[in-house]
């Protein structure tokens, strides 16, 4: 049991698109595989076909593609223990509900869901509003506990539709060790009779996801902590099918809160502060409409992991940038804590930051290629590599080096603070002395054009401040931005004399407006 090899699956059902806390369980589980030897499963949980969304299990494997967490097995690689899609096992579920029947664990409920809905109403009109199918009210309903046996039978014969139900035993306490929280420990009194298996002759999510777990050989579940709540069902199920010995060990993972640390993080949180809760961006097919995405808001993947992964776990070092081998390494599920993990969108930037800066200029440069494209800018890549090195000091996405869109083409419209500031009337004259000084350089280098800037502002008794603006104006337009020399070293110097030219008479013209 101890030798025995690490398997651990993603187990998502195709509802919709995966929110990025799904993203991270899926992380998690990788990273745990990875570093130990282990196998990364793919699972589809589509048994609940009421709730099947088009495109969402596409989305899903598009995710993991695009994060980088591939996995060994799945629905779209194969493998050993295929398939891997729930509606695809459906006839190798009911053999087990049967046996839980037959062992007296299970038994057969005849409830209509009208009749289920009237009992609900009742007690709530008595002010019990959280009424269950449990030990207690399953001796009041229709089933084969309370019926007899010729009459489940003649039932059954008769093609009634049934469920399958668990039948919890009173009063016994169900306790198991989760790797992130402990000991956890739950009276059986508190637990509902789950459906374990549905009219439609699905399984439901609990019989299902124990049933694989089993034959898929899982050897740890690392799941969100909203599925705390039925891992005891999920241990009892375990002991009733004999399989405790090869039970799975449990790893819940802490909630992603929001920003504020108030409650779960949503959609809605997103929707509200601006940033995208889900990876890609998804076109909801009923609705028509379009939610974002980290990958369609320019987010590098590589960074989105590191980010992810921080979210309930740390290294216990201040190392913060990790590549996914990286994280393979440092992870371990004894690190992740059981508090919430606050999302931060600010932090998540600031990941995206680092990662831009550690991109190569030709990689940043074939990133933005395509955006000068969409503008309708051609230049060579070698310039273009020029300008991200130039720029990717000031950005945090790769969209953020089209404001250095003046060192593809001269500026239209000139920055009005700087203007209105610093554009006085002796300016025209201190520019056009420094566009001979730069006339006459003979070597048009970033260094050589600063010398003689400062050497300039040294005869002429002027200051940086009343110079260095207009000049930056006059070439870029705007009012901020790197190195000016820099600047007018890569125009070169014919393109920077003219803009000096053209455009102090833009501005003559502006001024006198
Ligand atoms: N299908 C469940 C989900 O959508 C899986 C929970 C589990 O990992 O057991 O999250």
């Amino acid at each position: 049991m101890e030798n025995r090899k690490v398997r651990v699956r993603f187990a998502p059902s195709p509802t919709g698109p995966l929110h990025m806390g799904g993203v991270r369980t899926a992380l998690y589980n990788y990273l745990f595989a990875k570093k130990h030897g282990g196998d990364f499963i793919l699972r589809v949980e589509d048994t609940d076909q009421t709730r099947f969304v088009p495109g969402a299990e596409a989305y899903i494997q598009e995710s993991l593609a695009w994060t980088g967490l591939v996995p060994n097995e799945g629905p779209a690689k194969g493998g050993e223990f295929g398939p891997y899609r729930q509606s695809e096992r459906k006839p190798l579920y009911r053999q087990y509900a049967d046996a839980l029947v037959a062992s007296g664990n299970a038994y057969y409920a005849f409830d209509t869901s009208e009749e289920l809905e009237e009992v609900r109403e009742k007690a709530k009109a008595a002010k019990l509003p959280n009424w269950q199918y449990n030990h207690i009210t399953r001796n009041s309903m229709k089933n084969s506990l309370t019926l007899s046996e010729d009459e489940t039978e003649r039932k059954l014969a008769a093609g009634e539709p049934y469920t399958i139900r668990l039948k919890m035993p009173r009063n016994e306490e169900v306790r198991f060790e989760d790797i992130v929280r402990g000991w956890v420990v739950v009276n059986t009194n508190n637990l509902d009779d789950k459906v374990i298996f549905k009219s439609d002759g699905m399984p439901t999510y609990h019989l299902a996801n124990i049933v694989d777990d089993h034959l898929m050989e899982i050897s740890h579940v690392i799941r969100g902590e909203e599925w705390l709540p039925s891992a005891p069902v999920h241990v009892l199920l375990y002991r009733y099918l004999g399989w405790e010995a090869t039970q799975p060990k449990f790893a819940h993972l802490p909630l992603i809160l929001k920003p504020d640390g108030n409650g779960k993080l949503s959609k809605r949180d997103g929707d509200r502060l601006g940033f995208p809760v889900f990876p890609l961006e998804w076109n909801d097919p009923a609705k028509s409409e379009v939610s974002s995405g980290y990958r369609e808001k320019g987010y590098f993947a590589d960074g989105f992991v590191n980010m992810l992964a921080f979210l309930g776990w740390n290294p216990g070092t201040p190392q913060e940038l990790f590549d996914l081998d990286g994280l393979v390494e440092a992870f371990t599920l004894e690190r992740v804590g059981k508090s919430g993990a606050k999302f931060d969108p600010d932090k998540t930037r600031w990941f995206n930051q680092q990662y831009l800066r550690q991109r190569s200029d030709a990689e940043l440069a074939q990133g933005l290629q395509p955006l000068l494209t969409e503008k309708g800018i051609e230049a060579a890549p070698e310039y273009i590599e020029k300008v991200c090195a130039l720029m990717k000091e000031r950005a945090t996405f790769i969209s953020d080096m089209l404001e250095g869109m003046y060192l593809f083409q001269a500026p239209e419209s000139f920055d009005e603070k700087t203007l209105r500031k610093k554009w006085k009337e002796a300016t025209p004259g201190i520019m056009s002395k420094l566009r001979e000084e730069l006339a006459a350089l003979e070597d048009f280098s970033e260094t050589n054009i600063e010398a003689r800037f400062k050497a300039f502002l040294e005869t002429e008794g002027l200051g940086f401040g009343a110079v260095l603006p207009n000049l930056r104006l006059l070439i870029t337009g705007v009012g901020m931005g790197p190195s000016v020399f820099a600047i007018i070293a890569m125009l070169g110097k014919t393109e920077a004399l003219n803009r000096i030219d053209t455009n102090m008479q833009h501005i003559a013209t502006l001024k006198a407006s």
